[in-house]
C-alpha cells in the first residue's frame, strides 16, 4: 500500500459481523472468558482493547515500525519510556524540549536517580561530547516546542548507536506525513497523539512505535503494569482523526507557508522561526530528513512580551489556547503557557524569548489567518 492509502486505511477492514466501515468501539472493560484459560485475545482492557489494537496497528503502520503501544497522554509515554531507565542511568537530551517533559525529567525523574545533560543537538557533536559511562539514553524532539530546533537524526543516530544507546525520538510536530525517525535509526518514536495525529482538539493521547520486540515487551509491561491507557473511545476517535491526516498536514503546511511570508514582510516582526525557511540554521537537514514543514511557527515582535502579549490579546479567529495541531489556528505564549516552569534564564540562555510567540496555524482559509493577525497587529 502507499503511504497516503496506509493512512486513510490503517490495517482494519470492514467489521466481519455487521460490515461496519469504521472499527467498532469496544468500551468495555473487561471480557468474558470461554471457560477458565481460555480468552479470545483480551481479557482486561488495562491490558489490552480491540479498538486499542486496531488503533496501534494503525500507527505503526503509518510510522513504518513493527509495534505500537497507545498511552493516555503525550506524557504518559514520555513517562514509560522512562521506566526502561534505572537509578543511576544519564540521558542525554536535547535542550529545547516541551515544557512538560522538562518537567518531567527535572523535577520527577531525577527523583528516582535518573541525571540528565542538555544540549543544542542542532550540533549533532554535542551530544557525543555529553555521553558518560552512565549514560543510557539519547532523548531527541525534533522540530522542538517552541524553538523549533531541528536535530540532524541520522548523524545522532550514528552516535547512539556507536555507544549503544537508547535512541527516542519525539516527532509531534512532524508526524509520519514528514518525518519518520525509525529511517533514521530512532529506536522509539514517541507522539503526543493529542496534537496533529488526532487533530481536531477532541481528546488527550500519547503512542510511542519501535521496531524492537524487546522495548514493545517491555512498554507493554510498563503500561500494564502502571495503567497509562488511553479510553477505547480516545482511541476510536483518534483512528477518525489519522484518516485525513495526510490531507490535514499538506494544508497546514500550505497555510503555514502563506502566514511565514506575512510575517517576514510585516514591520513589526523581528523575527520569524520557521524550519522551512533557508535562514533557519538547519534548513538543509530540514529538507533532506522531512517531506514538509508542518505548521507550527514562531516569532518574536520588535516590541518584545508587551508587543506579543498586546497581539495575542488582540486576536479573535486566531485561539489564544495551549496545544497545537488542530483544525483551528492558535497562538500561545511559550514563556507563561507552555513552558511556563522553565526557569527563565534556562530559556534565555537558549534564545527563548519572553516575548516569543507561537502560532499553529490551522487549516481554514489561509487569508482569514492573516486578515485576523494584521487587524490584530494594527492595536499593537
Ligand atoms: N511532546 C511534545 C513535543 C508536545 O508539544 C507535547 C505537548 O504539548 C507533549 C509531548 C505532551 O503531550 P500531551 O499533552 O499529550 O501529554
Amino acid at each position: 500500500m502507499e503511504f497516503d492509502t496506509k493512512i486513510v486505511r490503517g490495517c482494519s477492514k470492514p467489521d466481519p459481523t455487521t460490515g461496519a466501515i469504521i472499527p467498532p468501539l469496544y468500551q468495555t472493560a473487561t471480557y468474558v472468558l470461554e471457560e477458565v484459560g481460555l480468552d479470545k485475545g483480551f481479557d482486561y482492557t488495562r491490558s489490552s482493547n480491540p479498538t486499542r489494537q486496531e488503533l496501534e496497528n494503525h500507527l505503526a503502520a503509518i510510522e513504518g515500525g513493527e509495534y505500537a503501544i497507545s498511552f493516555s497522554s503525550g506524557m504518559a509515554s514520555a513517562d514509560s519510556c522512562m521506566k526502561l531507565l534505572v537509578q543511576g542511568d544519564h540521558v542525554v537530551c536535547c535542550d529545547d524540549v516541551y515544557g512538560g517533559t522538562s518537567r518531567l525529567f527535572n523535577k520527577l525523574m531525577t527523583n528516582y536517580g535518573i541525571q540528565f545533560t542538555y544540549v543544542d543537538s542542532q550540533d549533532a557533536s554535542n551530544v557525543e561530547k555529553a555521553i558518560r559511562p552512565e549514560t543510557k539514553m539519547v532523548w531527541i524532539e525534533t522540530p522542538t516546542n517552541p524553538l523549533l530546533k531541528v536535530t540532524d537524526l541520522d548523524a545522532v543516530g550514528s552516535i547512539a548507536k556507536k555507544h549503544a544507546l537508547l535512541y527516542v525520538v519525539d516527532s509531534t510536530f512532524a508526524t509520519p506525513v514528514f518525518l519518520r525517525p525509525l529511517e533514521y535509526g530512532a529506536d522509539i518514536v514517541l507522539h503526543s497523539t493529542t496534537k496533529y495525529l488526532s487533530g481536531h482538539n477532541q481528546l488527550i493521547g500519547g503512542a510511542v512505535i519501535t521496531n524492537r520486540e524487546d522495548l514493545f515487551e517491555s512498554l507493554k509491561f510498563i503500561q500494564k503494569s502502571v495503567g497509562a491507557v488511553s479510553g477505547p473511545f480516545d482511541c476510536w476517535l483518534t483512528i477518525l482523526g489519522l484518516k485525513t491526516l495526510h490531507l490535514r498536514m499538506q494544508r497546514h503546511w500550505e497555510n503555514a507557508e502563506k502566514v511565514v511570508a506575512y510575517l517576514e514582510n510585516h514591520p513589526k516582526v523581528a523575527k520569524v522561526i520557521y524550519p522551512g525557511l533557508e535562514s533557519h540554521p538547519m534548513y538543509e537537514i530540514a529538507s533532506e530528513q522531512m517531506s514538509g514543514f508542518s505548521g507550527m511557527i514562531s516569532f518574536e515582535l520588535s516590541g518584545g512580551l508587551e508587543a506579543g502579549k498586546k497581539l495575542m490579546n488582540s486576536v479573535d479567529l486566531c485561539l489564544l489556547a495551549e496545544s497545537l495541531g488542530s483544525v483551528e489556528t492558535m497562538i500561545t505564549h511559550p514563556a507563561t503557557m507552555t513552558h511556563a516552569e522553565v526557569p527563565r534564564e534556562d530559556r534565555l540562555a537558549r534564545g527563548f524569548e519572553d516575548g516569543l510567540v507561537r502560532l499553529s496555524v490551522g487549516i481554514e482559509n489561509p487569508d482569514d489567518i492573516i486578515t485576523d493577525l494584521d487587524q490584530a497587529f494594527e492595536k499593537v
